[in-house]
């Protein structure tokens, strides 16, 4: 193990000021059942080793659900991961609720939060404020950064506009009033074409958007997986790779690794563009961060033989 353990995590924008090299950081989500939560255990403890800068948990919309991402967070801490992100999103809090959750977190030793209004909860189609609640993530930067003025805060972006967005410069100009509030940096909704990314970078720059901007991945793992995930965020799914995921057929191996090299290949033409961190949405399995390390360790090779 690499860091020294601190009981109060250290600001991730700190991390992104001083990195030698890209960020890594994984997402895990709270799993349903027993059964996915030791395997959970597994991917939490086979992970270590891969001493991702940062991780972070997200946020469901009910009360247990709730509960569980600090209880994720605890676990990711038994195992020594640091610093550790819980997401927080405005579903189904009052302001005072979301004061207490922002106290509680503070109170933990977290200073890193995921700043988000959130998804509707299951079976509701759209985002209804709660009572005495907040409409969207800009207006929860602004209330947890004057309760924690120490709070470092991610929030999304979106390369590919948010399915509710009103049009593309509202959508950027409703970023830079996140960054106005107070956020530290970005996180990316995933994409699968680079390029999505790159052209948001830029009219986030010519919008005043100077926070980095960490875009997040997703490895394909199957068709039905993929196709759900796409169709709830709206994220354009490229033909060659439909097409190949499709040519797998039934073969959940073919299709995993299909999508792994996908992957593999968006990670090594960002990491060679120089971004500040790579997100990786790992769904709670061990293979999406292989995909990080076979990038990372194409990279190295091919500066070695550049330097021979
Ligand atoms: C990195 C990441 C992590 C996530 N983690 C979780 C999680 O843990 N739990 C969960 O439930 N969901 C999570 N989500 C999904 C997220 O909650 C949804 O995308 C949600 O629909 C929007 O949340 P937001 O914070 O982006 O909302 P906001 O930033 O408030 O707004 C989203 C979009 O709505 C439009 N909009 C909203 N308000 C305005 C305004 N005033 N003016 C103009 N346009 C506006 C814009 O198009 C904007 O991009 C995550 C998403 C990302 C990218």
């Amino acid at each position: 193990m690499s860091k020294l353990f601190s009981p109060i995590d250290t600001p991730i924008s700190e991390l992104l000021k001083h990195a030698e090299r890209p960020l890594l950081s994984y997402e895990f989500f709270p799993p349903k059942t027993d059964k996915s939560m030791a395997s959970l255990r597994d991917t939490v403890e086979e992970l270590r080793d891969t001493d991702p800068d940062f991780v972070t948990v997200t946020y469901g919309a009910g009360g247990s659900t709730r509960k569980l991402t600090f209880e994720i967070a605890a676990l990711l801490r038994r195992f020594r991961y640091q610093p550790i992100m819980p997401h927080l999103t405005c579903v189904g809090s009052s302001q005072e609720e979301l004061v207490d959750i922002a106290d509680y977190i503070h109170a933990e030793g977290f200073r890193n939060i995921m700043t988000l209004r959130g998804d509707p909860p299951k079976g509701e189609n759209s985002f209804v404020t709660a009572q005495g609640g907040l409409a969207c993530a800009r207006d929860l930067v602004d209330l947890l950064k004057r309760r924690h003025p120490d709070f470092c805060l991610g929030v999304a972006g979106y390369p590919e506009p948010h399915p509710e967005s009103r049009g593309d410069q509202e959508d950027i100009d409703y970023l830079k009033a996140k960054q106005d509030a107070g956020a530290d940096f970005i996180t990316t909704q995933l994409f699968f074409e680079n390029q999505y990314y790159y052209r948001f970078v830029e009219k986030c720059d010519k919008a005043g958007i100077h926070i980095p901007i960490i875009p997040g991945i997703m490895p394909a793992l199957s068709l039905g997986q993929i196709r759900r995930i796409t169709s709830m965020c709206g994220a354009d799914l490229p033909l060659p790779l439909l097409g190949k995921l499709e040519s797998a057929g039934d073969n959940a191996e073919a299709a995993m690794n299909t999508g792994i090299m996908w992957c593999t290949e968006q990670l090594i033409d960002l990491l060679e563009h120089g971004v500040p961190g790579i997100h990786l949405y790992i769904l709670n399995q061990v293979r999406p961060a292989l995909a990080y390390q076979l990038a990372r360790t194409f990279i190295d090779m091919t500066h070695k033989l550049k330097t021979v």
